[in-house]
């Protein structure tokens, strides 16, 4: 199984910038698909900053690695909830580990990461966007907050481990400083970036089914008191109780065959005790100058019913449409009884059709994961644009500038969100006559403003609840058709090249190979006396105009991209799959692949092969290619003519053809991906320091 391995910064760097000015894009990300500001103002307050918009990547997939946060980010994501951590981080994951055939569901429950890669992979990124910003490219994306998550008990939570994590993102000082020296030398005028080195204050826990009420709170205490972070608490879904939730899902909604299990509930907090920590942790909040709020929703706990997942995973997390109609049930619900009081964030069930609904109910931000993992007219990441472009066309179709004055305009309750308020008549009657000639409402209501803000969030909610419940998108109905397959099936060469797989990788793991069309002669070397006969061994036809790669390092195998694939098989098992390493190839003899390394000015690349290994040595001068049984020099161009060297009988040179044509494609001047990054990285690298020390080792 391949593993997580994070890209040093030098080689995320080269990359970034290579494909900014060779490609237009970002980790295969176009231009075209940035979210690159807007007229309207899309700012929101957070914990004592700003953020440019509400939008932002839920902790998951999408926040665990730095291009994965990059790209969040050039989507428009400007609260970045950074992927959850916690003290078990040499955990094993069950693969694959995301379903997104229908709604959605997953067993990704933990971090992959340790915590010490974490925590670079996070400054990593924040440098990476400070670095474009500095370089011109995303002058006008203003600001963004960085929100950690940790999970998922206080034993953990409190150790030194997590501690440390904890510290390095709220200074990151020392990590930047080493960071910065490796900035690559074709990169050098950005070494003097002033980086952000407080990456974060703010942090949303997040915890286990059945974690008890009074942990919780001393979880969340303790975050804000000892270790002096602003607080939001992640909620279950669970708390609608068994008898709601069974109601929405099965009968409201159509979702017969989920089932929760009944410990879920049996062991979740209740309405009781999660109000009662509530209005205690805010109290305590308050009294410390920091901010509490609470996160409607985690994701719910329901049986396996499906053969997605490994058989040994009984149960597995639901997202999706479903989730969404409870979370903002649980939204209703809270703010029956807190009213405006606190904070609350939102994910759940996110799209392009409800994104600004949402933020007109002022929940902020409004996070997102299982629409990103999608394919369609816009794909992954790119989804991120198309919300905040509709959130500006509601916006303006309601004329307001900004996020709060949407929130009092959006439902048509602003009149009666003000007739709650008992103004003074002179008050009231400027912010009549503001709302209708479309004026300033937050001039007109003075000091009120906040106010009118808070009964407008509270009648958005009950409408868009009551709407929600009838409407008939979150039901099965429309979302039980998983994506067509062909009932084609994948090789290592051609395709459809519908390049669905590219952007649906929450990792940017897959990517184009350009090849060009024609016959792949194959041939077998026969030992022929003192020298060799070349025997024809049939032919591999390149009949695409171009190829899909896999980069392995960012590939954990969790399958979104063989839920999107037209054909079956799976691109990650199917096609050609190159290691960041030669370690990392070694430690995975049941994946066929490729990894390179130098020696010298020698480029060797190793090649395993319906599980058979071979390696391919070239410099300037000669050719080396060799495998069990033999070791030959050769000229490629007329290997019977030129081979010299040993064999214990016949020589397929099948495994050679193929690696030198994956070797100059991916290597290519023109290619943009992680292994061609990483060469020009090396090359740079080799020019600046006599004793540089490539990342292909
Ligand atoms: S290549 Fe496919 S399986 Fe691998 S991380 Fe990307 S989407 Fe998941
Ligand atoms: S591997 Fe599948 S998803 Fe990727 S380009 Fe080929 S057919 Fe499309």
């Amino acid at each position: 199984m391949t593993e997580l391995t994070p890209v040093p910064l030098a080689v995320l760097a080269t990359r970034l910038f290579r494909e900014l000015a060779q490609k237009k894009a970002a980790f295969d990300l176009p231009v075209a698909r940035f979210f690159q500001g807007a007229a309207t103002d899309l700012s929101i307050a957070l914990h004592g900053q700003r953020a440019s918009t509400p939008f932002g990547p839920a902790a998951g997939p999408h926040t665990q690695l730095a291009q994965n946060i990059v790209l969040s980010w050039l989507a428009g994501g400007r609260v970045i909830e950074l992927k959850t951590v916690q003290i078990k981080d040499d955990l094993v994951i069950p693969r694959p580990c995301i379903d997104m055939q229908t709604i959605g569901f997953n067993v990704e429950w933990s971090q992959e990461l340790t915590l010490a890669q974490s925590l670079e992979e996070y400054v990593k990124a924040s440098m990476l966007i400070d670095m474009l910003k500095a370089a011109g490219w995303a002058t006008s994306y203003g600001d963004t907050v960085f929100d950690m998550s940790v999970g998922y008990d206080l034993a953990g939570i409190r150790s030194a481990r997590v501690r440390a994590f904890m510290a390095g993102l709220m200074d990151a000082t020392a990590i930047v400083a080493r960071l910065r020296d490796q900035i690559p030398a074709s990169l050098a005028h950005l070494r003097d970036t002033p980086f952000a080195t407080r990456i974060s204050d703010t942090v949303t826990l997040s915890t286990f089914h059945g974690c008890p009420p009074q942990e919780i709170e001393a979880i969340a205490a303790f975050l804000l008191q000892e270790v002096g972070l602003h607080v939001v608490v992640k909620l279950n879904p669970t708390l609608l109780g068994r008898a709601q939730v069974t109601e929405i899902l099965h009968e409201r909604l159509g979702y017969r065959d989920l089932n929760v299990p009944a410990a879920a509930f049996d062991k979740d907090a209740t309405w009781e005790q999660v109000t009662g920590f509530v209005g205690r942790l805010g109290a305590l909040a308050q009294s410390l100058g920091r901010n509490f709020g609470v996160k409607f929703s985690n994701t719910l706990l329901v049986d396996n019913h499906k053969s997605f997942f490994p058989s040994s995973e009984k149960q597995m997390y639901l997202s999706g449409p479903p989730l969404h109609v409870l979370a903002m049930l649980l939204v209703g619900r809270f703010r029956q009884i807190f009213g405006d009081r606190f904070p609350v964030s939102f994910s759940g069930g996110i799209d392009a059709g409800n994104f600004a609904d949402a933020v007109a109910l002022g929940l902020q931000p409004v996070s997102v994961c299982s629409d990103l993992l999608k394919s369609g007219a816009y794909s992954g990441y790119a989804r991120g644009a198309r919300y905040l472009v509709n959130l500006v066309k509601r916006m303006k179709a309601v004329g307001a500038a900004d996020i709060d004055q949407f929130v009092i305009k959006a439902y048509g309750h602003a009149q009666a969100a003000l007739d709650g308020l008992a103004l003074p008549a002179e008050r009231m009657s400027a912010c009549r006559a503001a709302l209708a000639q479309g004026g300033d409402l937050r001039a007109a209501a003075g000091d009120a403003f906040a106010t009118w803000v808070s009964a407008a969030r509270l009648l958005n909610t009950e409408s868009y609840v009551e709407r929600m419940l009838v409407d008939p998108r979150y039901a099965a109905a429309h979302n039980a058709t998983p994506p067509k397959k062909m009932g084609t099936r994948l090789t290592l060469f051609d395709c459809l090249t519908c390049d669905k797989c590219i952007p649906v990788c929450p990792n940017d793991a897959n990517f184009v190979l350009t090849i060009p069309k024609g016959q792949l002669e194959m041939e077998r070397l026969v030992p022929n006396g003192a020298g060799w006969r070349s025997e024809k061994a049939g032919v591999i036809a390149l009949d695409k105009p171009w190829q899909i790669g896999v980069f392995a390092d960012a590939c954990n195998e969790c399958g979104n991209c063989d839920v999107f694939c037209p054909e079956d098989g799976a691109p990650y098992l199917s096609k050609p799959l190159f290691f960041g390493s030669v370690a990392a190839w070694a430690d995975t003899p049941e994946r066929d692949g490729f990894a390179f390394e130098w020696l010298g000015k020698t480029l060797r690349m190793h090649g395993r092969l319906n599980g058979r290994t071979a390696s391919v040595e070239r410099d300037d001068h000669s050719l080396r290619y060799r495998g069990e049984g033999f070791d030959l020099h050769l000229d490629p161009a007329d290997p019977a003519g030129t081979a010299k060297g040993r064999s214990d009988g016949p020589v397929d040179l099948t495994p050679l053809r193929i690696m030198e044509l994956l070797r100059i494609a991916v290597t290519a001047p023109d290619a943009v991906n992680f292994i061609s990054a990483a060469m020009a990285e090396h090359a740079t690298n080799q020019a600046e320091k006599a004793e540089a020390k490539p990342w292909l080792s």
